[in-house]
Protein backbone atom coordinates (compact mmCIF):
# COMPACT_ATOMS: atom_id res chain seq x y z
CA UNK A 1 0.00 0.00 0.00
CA UNK A 2 1.82 3.43 -1.21
CA UNK A 3 2.00 5.96 1.34
CA UNK A 4 0.09 8.98 2.35
CA UNK A 5 1.89 11.83 0.09
CA UNK A 6 1.79 15.14 0.96
CA UNK A 7 3.52 17.95 -1.16
CA UNK A 8 3.83 21.75 0.09
CA UNK A 9 3.95 24.39 -3.25
CA UNK A 10 5.22 27.59 -1.75
CA UNK A 11 4.71 29.12 -5.58
CA UNK A 12 6.72 32.42 -6.13
CA UNK A 13 6.86 32.95 -2.17
CA UNK A 14 9.86 33.50 0.25
CA UNK A 15 12.91 35.59 0.99
CA UNK A 16 16.20 34.46 2.25
CA UNK A 17 14.70 34.96 5.58
CA UNK A 18 11.42 33.61 5.69
CA UNK A 19 12.39 30.38 3.94
CA UNK A 20 15.19 29.97 6.78
CA UNK A 21 12.77 30.48 9.26
CA UNK A 22 10.52 27.86 7.53
CA UNK A 23 12.54 25.41 7.34
CA UNK A 24 13.49 26.49 11.21
CA UNK A 25 9.96 25.21 11.94
CA UNK A 26 9.71 22.31 9.94
CA UNK A 27 12.74 20.97 11.25
CA UNK A 28 11.36 21.77 14.47
CA UNK A 29 8.47 19.06 13.63
CA UNK A 30 7.56 16.40 15.63
CA UNK A 31 9.04 12.99 13.70
CA UNK A 32 6.46 12.11 10.77
CA UNK A 33 4.54 8.84 10.73
CA UNK A 34 6.28 6.11 8.87
CA UNK A 35 3.19 6.38 6.84
CA UNK A 36 3.46 9.37 4.92
CA UNK A 37 6.09 11.01 2.23
CA UNK A 38 6.41 14.63 2.47
CA UNK A 39 8.43 16.85 -0.51
CA UNK A 40 8.43 20.91 -0.72
CA UNK A 41 8.55 23.00 -3.64
CA UNK A 42 10.42 26.17 -2.91
CA UNK A 43 11.24 28.50 -5.91
CA UNK A 44 14.34 27.07 -7.95
CA UNK A 45 16.26 29.80 -6.33
CA UNK A 46 15.55 28.58 -2.92
CA UNK A 47 16.21 25.13 -3.66
CA UNK A 48 19.66 24.69 -2.91
CA UNK A 49 19.54 26.37 0.35
CA UNK A 50 16.03 24.12 1.84
CA UNK A 51 18.15 20.85 0.53
CA UNK A 52 21.02 21.36 2.50
CA UNK A 53 19.06 22.67 5.76
CA UNK A 54 15.97 20.77 6.15
CA UNK A 55 15.80 17.51 7.69
CA UNK A 56 16.37 14.61 5.40
CA UNK A 57 12.31 12.85 5.87
CA UNK A 58 11.08 15.87 3.05
CA UNK A 59 12.41 15.72 -0.19
CA UNK A 60 13.01 18.36 -2.47
CA UNK A 61 10.61 19.23 -5.34
CA UNK A 62 10.79 21.78 -8.48
CA UNK A 63 7.73 23.24 -9.06
CA UNK A 64 8.35 23.35 -13.36
CA UNK A 65 11.36 22.16 -15.66
CA UNK A 66 12.18 23.17 -18.98
CA UNK A 67 10.30 21.64 -22.49
CA UNK A 68 14.29 21.94 -23.54
CA UNK A 69 16.26 18.89 -22.28
CA UNK A 70 19.66 18.12 -21.28
CA UNK A 71 22.19 20.94 -20.71
CA UNK A 72 23.60 23.38 -23.73
CA UNK A 73 22.63 26.85 -25.17
CA UNK A 74 19.38 27.37 -23.75
CA UNK A 75 19.63 30.84 -21.95
CA UNK A 76 16.96 30.89 -18.54
CA UNK A 77 16.07 27.44 -18.78
CA UNK A 78 16.14 24.50 -16.19
CA UNK A 79 15.94 21.58 -17.53
CA UNK A 80 15.29 17.99 -15.78
CA UNK A 81 18.95 17.30 -15.86
CA UNK A 82 19.86 20.52 -14.43
CA UNK A 83 17.60 19.64 -11.40
CA UNK A 84 18.57 16.04 -11.17
CA UNK A 85 22.28 17.26 -11.08
CA UNK A 86 21.54 18.59 -7.86
CA UNK A 87 19.82 15.84 -6.72
CA UNK A 88 16.50 17.35 -7.24
CA UNK A 89 14.37 13.96 -7.88
CA UNK A 90 10.57 15.25 -7.72
CA UNK A 91 8.67 17.81 -10.10
CA UNK A 92 5.25 19.25 -10.75
CA UNK A 93 3.87 19.55 -13.92
CA UNK A 94 0.83 21.22 -15.03
CA UNK A 95 -0.01 23.46 -11.45
CA UNK A 96 -3.12 25.24 -12.68
CA UNK A 97 -1.31 28.42 -12.49
CA UNK A 98 1.08 27.36 -15.18
CA UNK A 99 -1.56 26.29 -17.02
CA UNK A 100 -4.08 28.83 -17.33
CA UNK A 101 -1.77 32.22 -16.47
CA UNK A 102 -2.33 33.80 -20.29
CA UNK A 103 -6.06 33.88 -19.80
CA UNK A 104 -6.09 34.42 -16.96
CA UNK A 105 -3.28 37.22 -16.76
CA UNK A 106 -2.85 37.63 -21.04
CA UNK A 107 1.17 36.89 -20.45
CA UNK A 108 2.58 33.59 -19.44
CA UNK A 109 2.47 30.45 -20.33
CA UNK A 110 -0.61 28.92 -20.97
CA UNK A 111 0.58 25.44 -20.85
CA UNK A 112 -1.64 23.23 -22.61
CA UNK A 113 -1.91 19.38 -22.23
CA UNK A 114 0.50 18.58 -25.11
CA UNK A 115 3.09 20.58 -22.65
CA UNK A 116 2.40 19.17 -19.84
CA UNK A 117 2.79 15.56 -20.80
CA UNK A 118 5.95 16.35 -23.06
CA UNK A 119 7.96 17.73 -19.27
CA UNK A 120 6.16 14.60 -18.21
CA UNK A 121 8.09 12.42 -20.35
CA UNK A 122 11.61 15.13 -19.99
CA UNK A 123 11.02 14.78 -16.30
CA UNK A 124 10.82 10.67 -16.29
CA UNK A 125 13.62 10.49 -18.90
CA UNK A 126 15.88 12.34 -16.57
CA UNK A 127 14.95 9.90 -13.98
CA UNK A 128 12.40 12.36 -11.53
CA UNK A 129 9.02 11.15 -9.79
CA UNK A 130 6.47 13.62 -11.45
CA UNK A 131 3.23 14.84 -9.56
CA UNK A 132 1.16 15.54 -12.38
CA UNK A 133 -1.69 18.53 -11.66
CA UNK A 134 -5.28 18.10 -12.97
CA UNK A 135 -8.31 20.15 -12.42
CA UNK A 136 -11.09 21.95 -13.65
CA UNK A 137 -12.34 25.42 -13.62
CA UNK A 138 -15.64 26.28 -12.26
CA UNK A 139 -17.30 26.99 -15.78
CA UNK A 140 -16.43 23.35 -16.32
CA UNK A 141 -17.98 22.03 -13.07
CA UNK A 142 -20.83 23.70 -13.67
CA UNK A 143 -21.38 22.40 -16.74
CA UNK A 144 -21.16 18.98 -16.12
CA UNK A 145 -17.16 18.98 -17.75
CA UNK A 146 -15.00 18.24 -14.35
CA UNK A 147 -14.42 14.46 -15.76
CA UNK A 148 -13.98 15.30 -19.34
CA UNK A 149 -11.34 18.11 -18.34
CA UNK A 150 -9.78 15.87 -16.03
CA UNK A 151 -9.61 12.73 -18.40
CA UNK A 152 -8.05 15.13 -21.33
CA UNK A 153 -5.40 16.11 -19.11
CA UNK A 154 -4.65 12.81 -17.96
CA UNK A 155 -5.43 11.13 -21.50
CA UNK A 156 -2.42 13.27 -22.90
CA UNK A 157 0.25 12.46 -19.78
CA UNK A 158 -1.24 8.67 -20.33
CA UNK A 159 -0.22 8.89 -23.85
CA UNK A 160 3.52 9.75 -23.63
CA UNK A 161 4.08 6.66 -21.11
CA UNK A 162 5.33 3.74 -20.82
CA UNK A 163 3.63 0.91 -18.28
CA UNK A 164 6.26 0.81 -15.80
CA UNK A 165 6.62 5.01 -15.94
CA UNK A 166 3.42 5.07 -13.55
CA UNK A 167 5.45 3.91 -10.59
CA UNK A 168 7.30 7.47 -10.41
CA UNK A 169 3.66 9.67 -11.16
CA UNK A 170 1.64 11.15 -8.49
CA UNK A 171 -1.50 12.44 -9.33
CA UNK A 172 -2.86 16.03 -8.05
CA UNK A 173 -6.58 16.84 -8.78
CA UNK A 174 -6.76 20.12 -7.81
CA UNK A 175 -9.98 21.82 -8.99
CA UNK A 176 -9.04 25.34 -9.93
CA UNK A 177 -12.09 26.79 -8.11
CA UNK A 178 -10.21 25.77 -4.90
CA UNK A 179 -6.70 26.81 -5.53
CA UNK A 180 -5.77 29.81 -3.30
CA UNK A 181 -9.40 30.42 -2.60
CA UNK A 182 -10.19 29.23 0.87
CA UNK A 183 -12.61 27.12 -0.35
CA UNK A 184 -12.05 23.72 -0.51
CA UNK A 185 -13.82 20.98 -2.26
CA UNK A 186 -15.65 18.83 0.33
CA UNK A 187 -14.71 15.54 0.69
CA UNK A 188 -17.59 14.52 -1.10
CA UNK A 189 -16.74 16.64 -4.25
CA UNK A 190 -12.85 15.53 -4.09
CA UNK A 191 -14.00 11.13 -3.37
CA UNK A 192 -15.85 11.26 -6.30
CA UNK A 193 -13.28 12.63 -8.70
CA UNK A 194 -10.86 10.91 -6.96
CA UNK A 195 -12.89 7.61 -7.35
CA UNK A 196 -13.64 8.61 -11.14
CA UNK A 197 -9.97 8.82 -11.79
CA UNK A 198 -9.17 5.85 -10.09
CA UNK A 199 -11.94 4.12 -12.43
CA UNK A 200 -10.25 5.85 -15.29
CA UNK A 201 -6.89 4.31 -14.64
CA UNK A 202 -8.15 1.08 -14.03
CA UNK A 203 -10.05 1.08 -17.44
CA UNK A 204 -7.49 3.22 -19.58
CA UNK A 205 -4.11 1.84 -18.00
CA UNK A 206 -4.12 -1.39 -15.08
CA UNK A 207 -5.32 -2.76 -12.03
CA UNK A 208 -2.73 -2.63 -10.65
CA UNK A 209 -1.54 0.85 -11.46
CA UNK A 210 -4.63 1.94 -10.51
CA UNK A 211 -4.45 0.38 -7.30
CA UNK A 212 -0.69 1.92 -6.72
CA UNK A 213 -0.87 5.19 -8.15
CA UNK A 214 -1.68 8.35 -5.61
CA UNK A 215 -4.29 10.73 -6.15
CA UNK A 216 -3.87 13.37 -4.25
CA UNK A 217 -6.18 16.75 -3.69
CA UNK A 218 -4.92 20.37 -3.57
CA UNK A 219 -7.07 23.29 -3.21
CA UNK A 220 -7.51 25.23 -0.21
CA UNK A 221 -6.43 22.38 2.28
CA UNK A 222 -5.69 23.40 6.21
CA UNK A 223 -5.69 21.85 9.30
CA UNK A 224 -9.35 21.92 9.96
CA UNK A 225 -10.30 20.42 6.68
CA UNK A 226 -7.76 18.14 6.12
CA UNK A 227 -9.08 15.13 8.21
CA UNK A 228 -12.44 14.73 6.99
CA UNK A 229 -10.76 14.39 3.63
CA UNK A 230 -7.84 11.84 4.79
CA UNK A 231 -11.29 9.46 5.36
CA UNK A 232 -11.82 9.14 1.70
CA UNK A 233 -10.53 5.87 0.55
CA UNK A 234 -9.41 7.75 -2.75
CA UNK A 235 -7.53 10.28 -1.49
CA UNK A 236 -4.32 9.50 -0.80
CA UNK A 237 -2.62 12.81 0.15
CA UNK A 238 -2.59 16.26 -0.46
CA UNK A 239 -0.53 19.47 -2.70
CA UNK A 240 -0.83 22.08 -0.17
CA UNK A 241 -0.23 25.85 -1.37
CA UNK A 242 -0.87 28.33 1.17
CA UNK A 243 -0.78 26.66 4.06
CA UNK A 244 2.67 24.99 3.16
CA UNK A 245 4.27 28.65 4.13
CA UNK A 246 3.02 28.42 7.79
CA UNK A 247 3.40 25.93 10.47
CA UNK A 248 -0.32 24.55 9.13
CA UNK A 249 1.47 22.57 7.12
CA UNK A 250 3.14 20.35 9.78
CA UNK A 251 -0.81 20.62 11.63
CA UNK A 252 -2.00 18.74 8.30
CA UNK A 253 1.22 15.86 8.39
CA UNK A 254 0.10 15.56 12.23
CA UNK A 255 -3.57 15.02 11.18
CA UNK A 256 -2.42 11.91 8.90
CA UNK A 257 -3.13 8.24 11.35
CA UNK A 258 0.27 6.61 12.10
CA UNK A 259 -1.20 3.36 10.80
CA UNK A 260 -2.98 4.89 7.94
CA UNK A 261 -2.10 2.31 5.66
CA UNK A 262 -3.45 -0.25 8.22
CA UNK A 263 -6.37 2.06 8.18
CA UNK A 264 -7.09 2.05 4.54
CA UNK A 265 -6.38 -1.50 3.97
CA UNK A 266 -9.23 -2.51 6.00
CA UNK A 267 -11.55 0.90 4.60
CA UNK A 268 -11.15 -0.62 0.91
CA UNK A 269 -11.64 -4.14 2.61
CA UNK A 270 -15.03 -2.86 3.72
CA UNK A 271 -15.66 -0.89 0.44
CA UNK A 272 -14.39 -3.37 -1.99
CA UNK A 273 -17.47 -1.82 -4.82
CA UNK A 274 -16.48 1.56 -4.43
CA UNK A 275 -14.29 1.47 -7.51
CA UNK A 276 -16.81 0.65 -9.59
CA UNK A 277 -20.00 2.50 -8.16
CA UNK A 278 -18.27 5.83 -8.23
CA UNK A 279 -17.41 8.70 -10.69
CA UNK A 280 -17.23 7.87 -14.32
CA UNK A 281 -20.96 8.37 -14.89
CA UNK A 282 -20.47 11.78 -14.64
CA UNK A 283 -22.91 12.79 -11.92
CA UNK A 284 -20.78 15.34 -9.46
CA UNK A 285 -21.86 16.44 -6.42
CA UNK A 286 -23.47 19.94 -7.07
CA UNK A 287 -21.75 22.80 -5.69
C1 LIG B 1 -1.56 24.69 -4.91
O1 LIG B 1 -0.83 25.64 -5.09
O2 LIG B 1 -1.37 23.65 -5.54
C2 LIG B 1 -2.66 24.80 -3.93
C3 LIG B 1 -3.44 23.77 -3.76
O3 LIG B 1 -2.77 25.99 -3.27
P1 LIG B 1 -3.72 26.28 -1.99
O4 LIG B 1 -3.50 25.19 -1.00
O5 LIG B 1 -3.26 27.62 -1.49
O6 LIG B 1 -5.12 26.30 -2.49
Amino acid sequence: MPKFFVGGNFKCNGTRESIASLVSTFNGAPAFPPSVDVVVSPTALHIGYVQDNLRKDMSVCAQNISTDAGFGAMTGELTAEVFTGFGVNWTLTGHSERRRRLQQRKRGHDENSDGVSEKTQLALKAGMSVVVCIGEVLSDRESGKTLDVCFEQLAAVKDKLLLEDWSRIVIAYEPVWAIGTGVSASPQQAQEVHAAIRKWLMTEVSADVAEQTRIIYGGSVKPATAPALIECVDIDGFLVGGCSLTADFIEIIKAIPADFDEQRRAHLKADANSIQSIGADGKLAKM
